[in-house]
């Protein structure tokens, strides 16, 4: 059968571009579930969908659809067939996605394609429910975690870089909001799965993250 490795924790731990590595390393197919809530997110602010309005909520998931497909080495996500890689990695969405995260038929519907695509090849998959709700029987399961500041600084200089206009406490409170909002909702909340290994890579780089993993293989 085919294999899954589920990384999952707090945001901007990291967690893509070691599952990245790893995909490269193992040649997995890398998937971003973290994508595909941003995605959602998008097609949410564009229609206007309120996120208590059940009956348009579901309009648009039966609208939505997403895909993931590789251009030159790297992976792109299409929303409706438009690529919106680049789209979703702005801060408005950013601010906005964990809401949309926290909405039960929205999980529902980003599962079900997340357990299809991995029923039938190798992969590595981040997120934050992957371990525990997505894949709770995957091969390997990674929770990663690092100091808060050090993911803001990661984070903000990774935005100031594609030259976002921000500030390093914009971000670190944008972190904070999310994995907030992520731990505590009703709906699969961020958890450690009680069998996935921790990975704190306050102090690693990233080749040490990516033998700590192929060590537990
Ligand atoms: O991984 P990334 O930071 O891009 O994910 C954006 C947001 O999507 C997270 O803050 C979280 O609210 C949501 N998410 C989720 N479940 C996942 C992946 C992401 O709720 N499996």
């Amino acid at each position: 059968t085919n294999k899954v490795i589920a990384i999952d924790g707090y945001s901007s731990c990291g967690k893509s571009t070691l599952a990245k590595a790893l995909a490269k390393k193992l040649h997995y197919l890398y998937i971003d579930s973290g994508a595909m809530y941003r995605a959602v997110t998008l097609y949410f602010i564009r229609n206007v969908v309120p996120i208590a309005d059940q009956a348009k909520i579901a309009d648009a998931l039966s609208a939505i659809h997403i895909d993931f497909h590789t251009d030159a080495g790297q992976t792109r996500i299409l929303l409706n067939e438009e690529d919106v890689s680049e789209e979703i990695r702005q801060m408005y969405i950013s601010d906005y996605v964990s809401e949309v995260s926290a909405i039960r038929a929205v999980r529902l519907a980003m599962v079900d394609q997340q357990q299809r695509m991995g029923s039938n090849q190798n992969i590595v998959m981040d997120g934050r429910d992957i371990g525990t709700t997505v894949f709770p029987d995957a091969d390997l399961k990674i929770f990663m975690t690092a100091d808060p500041k050090v993911r803001a600084e990661r984070r903000y200089l990774e935005l100031k870089n594609k030259g976002e206009d921000i500030t390093l406490e914009e971000v670190f409170e944008n972190l904070a909001h999310r994995d907030y909002i992520d731990t505590t909702r009703e709906e699969s909340p961020l958890v450690r799965a009680d069998d996935a290994i921790i990975l704190d890579n306050t102090n690693l780089n990233e080749e040490e993250q990516l033998q700590f993993v192929l060590d537990r293989l």
